[in-house]
């Protein structure tokens, strides 16, 4: 399956999710997104992944904001950051996890990505990062991906 299926399949289950949950128009719209977007979490393990390929792209981006707003100090150059050089320093821990987990430690492709525990792990990580509401989109799309991939087998 493309990843404008897996979108498209994961889009639609998280608008089902945020109508089922009777939220209003703007979380319904952050679900939609969100769960499209994590619909193309799984198949991160493939290095012509479309999700892969919008990461490579947002890490670094990420990264020379963070080096920037923290070189330059929060208040003049990334309003509203907080403490930029804390958030520096974890963007580029992620961004190197990220890069070294990738270049290092691939998994196969519909290994362990493609796995329930990989889908409830995706979960937690969400959950903690990102609260609840993206926890819950985050899961219905990777979810979703599974079931349509065929592929749900525990480990
Ligand atoms: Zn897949």
């Amino acid at each position: 399956m493309n990843w404008r299926s897996h979108i498209l399949i994961g889009a639609i289950l998280g608008l089902a999710a945020a109508l089922l949950l009777g939220e209003e128009l703007f979380p319904i719209i952050i679900i939609t997104a969100f769960s499209g977007l994590c619909a193309l979490a799984p198949d991160l393990d493939h290095d012509s992944s479309k999700g892969r390929q919008w990461l490579d792209v947002a890490f670094v981006g990420i990264a020379f904001m963070a080096v920037y707003g923290s070189a330059c100090g929060a208040d003049v150059c990334v309003p509203g950051l907080g403490s930029a050089g804390s958030m520096a320093v974890t963007f580029l821990a992620m961004a190197g996890a990220y890069f070294l987990f990738f270049r290092f430690l691939k998994p196969r492709h519909r290994g362990i990505t493609h796995t329930l525990v990989a889908c409830f792990g995706f979960g937690v990580l969400l959950y903690l990062l990102a609260g609840s509401m993206l926890a819950l989109a985050g899961l219905v799309g990777y979810a979703s991906h599974l079931i349509a991939d065929n592929e749900l087998k525990l480990i």
